[in-house]
């Protein structure tokens, strides 16, 4: 085979999106199920939105969701990212990392395959545990076979263990009473206390002194908290 039929262009046509409660890109966890009560549902788009799909994947507990990371594929690739996990300041390859800026702009994700919707037209799979952005574009879904896929004795380098942070967070009265008046469906605040254990802030402000303020949207839902040393403290949600 020559090069040129090697590096022939691809085209690829997404098969669905993502209807994510996370907003924008701040905040959301750096794997899937880091926070398990994030729940999105993976809408099938025209012309596969038709149950023969997907027919059987209600057998898999979890799936393999390969998608587009669409809000930042424009603004390109290097061949060298800094991991977070690495505080920002050590360069790695980007094929040695899971970096969203990467040629081709291909993420992967094994998630929760939570339940399967067919009504008509609509087709539409529940999950948990995303690291997904709303309207996140699929190319492609795959069951995950645990007998594959799950391999455990992998070594991952400066990866290996999942994320620690002794993060600590708690809520005003005032963001409780809001709490208390939302579906108890979106389990909003174990899913706000899971994200900001995560500790979402960027690298380079973790080790500042002093309080510092934030503001995320969640769902339909603004939320502004406050982090001093190791403890976020929820001051205020309001419906957008
Ligand atoms: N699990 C995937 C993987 O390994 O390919 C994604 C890992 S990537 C480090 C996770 C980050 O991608 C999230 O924290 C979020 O900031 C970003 N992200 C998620 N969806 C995106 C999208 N559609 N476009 C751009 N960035 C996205």
């Amino acid at each position: 085979m020559t090069l040129s039929a090697v590096n022939t262009p691809i085209e690829i046509t997404p098969i669905g999106h993502i209807r994510s409660p996370y907003k924008q890109k701040f905040a959301i966890p750096r794997q899937p199920r880091l926070v398990d009560t994030a729940k999105a549902q993976l809408v099938l788009d025209a012309p596969f939105n038709n149950e023969e799909f997907i027919r059987g994947i209600e057998e898999f507990s979890h799936i393999w969701v390969l998608f587009r990371f669409h809000e930042t594929a424009d603004k390109g690739y290097s061949a060298l990212v800094r991991p977070p996990r690495l505080g920002g300041n050590a360069r790695k390859g980007v094929f040695a990392t899971r970096a969203t800026f990467r040629p081709n702009a291909i993420g992967m994700s094994a998630v929760q395959l939570l339940g399967v919707e067919c009504k008509g037209q609509k087709v539409v799979l529940h999950l948990g545990g995303v690291d997904l952005l709303d309207g996140t574009p699929v190319v492609d879904i795959k069951p995950y076979l645990p007998y594959s896929d799950a391999l455990t004795h992998a070594s991952a380098g400066f990866a290996d263990t999942r994320p620690q942070t002794h993060m600590t967070v708690s809520f005003s009265d005032e963001a409780l009473a809001f709490i208390a008046k939302t579906d108890p469906e979106l389990e909003l605040h174990t899913f706000i206390t899971q994200v900001l254990q995560q500790d979402p802030r960027p690298a380079y402000k973790k080790n500042k002194d002093g309080v510092q303020s934030y503001g995320m949207t969640l769902y339909d839902f603004n939320i502004r908290w406050h982090v001093d040393g190791e403890h976020n403290h929820v001051e205020q949600i309001t419906a957008l």
